[in-house]
C-alpha cells in the first residue's frame, strides 16, 4: 500500500503556525514511508475562503520548502460529486430528507440549553414519509445515523477513542441550498484522493467519529487518523495572537531560516529521544506517528530564536546574503538600502559574514548588526554608542593622521597602530577601541574593531573618524 497523506486547510486567512506543523508532519509522513502528500483547500466556505488566503497558504508552504504530489485538489469545485454521494445513500436507505423548520430546529436548541447539554436534532423526520413535507419547505439531507451501539476511532496518537452513538444526532450531509457540508465534502474527498494517513490538528476529533458514521455508511475504508494535539502557548492556554504571531509569513518577516523553523515545529509534539537538532533527512529518517505525544506542545519563543541563531551560524556566508536580499522588499527601504543590495555593499557584507552572524538570531538582528556597512555618514550613533564616543572623543586626538599613514591597510596593521596610540596616550587598548567602534559603527557592539576597519576600507574609515571628531 502506497502511502497517502494531505494537508487540507481553510482559505480563511494566512497559513497558521500551527498549520504549518501540522503540513509538515504530512510532508514527513509521507517522505518517510515514500508515499505522497496531497494539498486540498478546502474552500467550500464561500463567504470566507479569499483567493490572498489560499495565496498565502502556497507561499508559505514553498517557503518552508513543503512540496505537494500532482495538482492542487479544490474542494468547492467537487460540490457535484458531494452532492450525488448524499443522493446516493438517500437512495440506499442511509440518508433521509429532514423538514424541520428553523423555529423547529430553535425549539430543539433552546430545550437542549435549559437542560444543560448539547444540541441534539431529535431526528424527527428519520422515519416519517416525505409524503408528509410541509409545503414550501426546501429539505436537508441527513445521515441515518446508528442510534445505539459505540463508534470508535483507532486513533494512532490518542489510542482508542469511544462515542456511544446515542450522544450522536444526525448530522447534515448535504444543506437545503443543496451544498455539501465539511463533514460530507472531507470524506468524499479523502477517499477519492485515496489518502490512507489523515493527519490533522485534535480540534477535529469529535470529527472524526462522525466522518466514521459516513465512511461506515458508505462501506468505505476508514483512513488510519492521527490527531495531533493543538500548540500552546508558554501560559499553557490555546496558541493565540496575544502570545505572538500566528501567521507563517510573519516568521518569515522577522527573519526566521525556513530550516530553523522546521527543526523548531517538528520538535512541537514529536520527540526522538532528546534529540533537538535535526536535519531534514534526518527528520524523514526518524519522523513516525508513535512518537507524537499526547499532550499539547507549548509554544517557546526564546528557544525558536536560539536555534535560529545556531541555524544561521551553519549557513555559508553567500546564502545568507541572499536570504537577507530576500528580505529588502519589505524592509530595504526604510533601512535606506533599498531592494537590492549594490554590488559594493554586497562584497562587504560577505566579507563581514563570519564575525556578524556569530551573535545575531534573526536575519533582522544580522541586518541591523551590519548597520555599519550600510550606514549613510555621518552616522546616527545609537544613545549607548552616542555616551561612549562623548565620553572617549579626547582620546581619539591624532589618531586619524596616524591611520592615513599607514601603508599595510590590514586587520594586523590597524591593530598596530590603535594599540601604539593607546600606549602613546597611556591609556588601555579597550578605552580607544570603544569611541573608535562607536565612531566607524554607530554601535556599541560589533565584530572585532579591526576586521570593522578592514571591511570598511581606508577611506570610509578615515571620513567616519573625521565626522565623529
Ligand atoms: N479544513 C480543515 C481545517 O482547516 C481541516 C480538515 C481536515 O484536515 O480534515 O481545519
Amino acid at each position: 500500500m502506497t502511502v497517502v497523506t494531505r494537508f487540507a486547510p481553510s482559505p480563511t486567512g494566512f497559513l497558521h503556525i500551527g498549520g504549518a506543523r501540522t503540513a509538515l508532519f504530512n510532508w514527513l509522513y509521507a517522505k518517510h514511508t515514500g508515499g505522497k502528500m496531497l494539498l486540498r483547500i478546502e474552500d467550500t466556505d464561500r463567504e470566507r475562503s479569499t483567493e490572498a488566503a489560499i495565496q498565502a497558504i502556497l507561499d508559505g508552504l514553498t517557503w518552508l520548502g513543503l512540496d505537494w504530489d500532482g495538482e492542487v485538489v479544490y474542494q468547492f469545485s467537487r460540490a457535484a460529486r458531494h452532492r450525488e454521494v448524499a443522493e446516493s445513500l438517500l437512495a440506499a436507505g442511509r440518508a433521509y430528507y429532514c423538514y424541520a423548520t428553523p423555529q423547529e430546529l430553535e425549539e430543539m436548541r433552546e430545550t437542549a440549553r435549559r437542560e444543560g447539554r448539547p444540541m441534539r436534532y431529535d431526528g424527527r423526520w428519520r422515519d416519517r414519509d416525505p409524503s408528509e413535507a410541509p409545503a414550501g419547505v426546501k429539505p436537508v439531507i441527513r445521515l441515518k445515523a446508528p442510534q445505539d451501539g459505540e463508534t470508535v476511532v483507532e486513533d494512532a496518537v490518542q489510542g482508542r477513542v469511544v462515542w456511544q452513538n446515542k450522544d450522536l444526532d444526525d448530522l447534515v450531509l448535504l444543506r437545503s441550498d443543496g451544498t455539501p457540508t465539511y463533514m460530507l465534502a472531507v470524506v468524499v474527498d479523502d477517499h477519492d484522493m485515496n489518502v490512507t494517513h489523515v493527519i490533522r490538528g485534535d480540534d477535529h476529533l469529535t470529527n472524526a467519529a462522525r466522518q466514521t458514521q459516513i465512511y461506515q455508511a458508505l462501506d468505505w475504508a476508514v483512513p488510519n487518523m492521527s490527531h495531533i494535539p493543538l500548540i500552546h502557548g508558554p501560559d499553557g492556554a490555546k496558541l493565540s495572537k496575544r502570545h505572538g504571531a500566528l501567521g507563517i509569513e510573519a516568521y518569515r518577516s522577522m527573519g526566521y531560516l525556513p530550516a530553523a523553523l522546521r527543526n523548531y515545529l517538528v520538535r512541537l509534539g514529536w520527540s526522538h529521544g532528546d534529540q533537538e537538532m535535526f536535519s531534514t533527512q534526518e527528520m524523514i529518517d526518524a519522523f513516525d506517528l508513535g512518537s507524537i505525544g499526547r499532550s499539547p506542545a507549548r509554544f517557546d519563543f526564546a528557544k525558536l530564536e536560539n536555534l535560529n541563531g545556531h541555524y544561521m551560524r551553519q549557513t555559508p556566508d553567500e546564502e545568507l546574503v541572499a536570504a537577507l536580499e530576500d528580505l529588502l522588499p519589505e524592509i530595504g527601504e526604510e533601512r535606506g538600502i533599498g531592494r537590492k543590495f549594490a554590488p559594493v555593499l554586497r562584497e562587504k557584507l560577505v566579507a563581514a559574514m563570519p564575525g556578524l552572524k556569530e551573535r545575531a538570531k534573526t536575519l533582522i538582528e544580522l541586518l541591523d548588526s551590519a548597520y555599519y556597512l550600510y550606514a549613510p555618514r555621518p552616522l546616527q550613533l545609537d544613545e549607548k554608542a552616542g555616551v561612549l564616543l562623548k565620553d572617549g572623543r579626547e582620546r581619539l586626538q591624532g589618531i586619524v593622521e596616524k591611520l592615513a599613514g599607514l601603508n599595510d591597510w590590514t586587520a594586523e596593521g590597524v591593530e598596530g597602530v590603535v594599540r601604539q596610540h593607546a600606549e602613546a596616550t597611556g591609556v588601555k587598548l579597550g578605552q580607544v577601541a570603544q569611541p573608535l567602534r562607536a565612531a566607524l559603527t554607530g554601535r556599541a557592539t560589533s565584530p572585532g574593531l579591526f576586521d570593522v576597519m578592514v571591511v570598511l576600507g581606508r577611506e570610509e574609515t578615515l571620513e567616519r573618524l573625521r565626522d565623529a571628531l
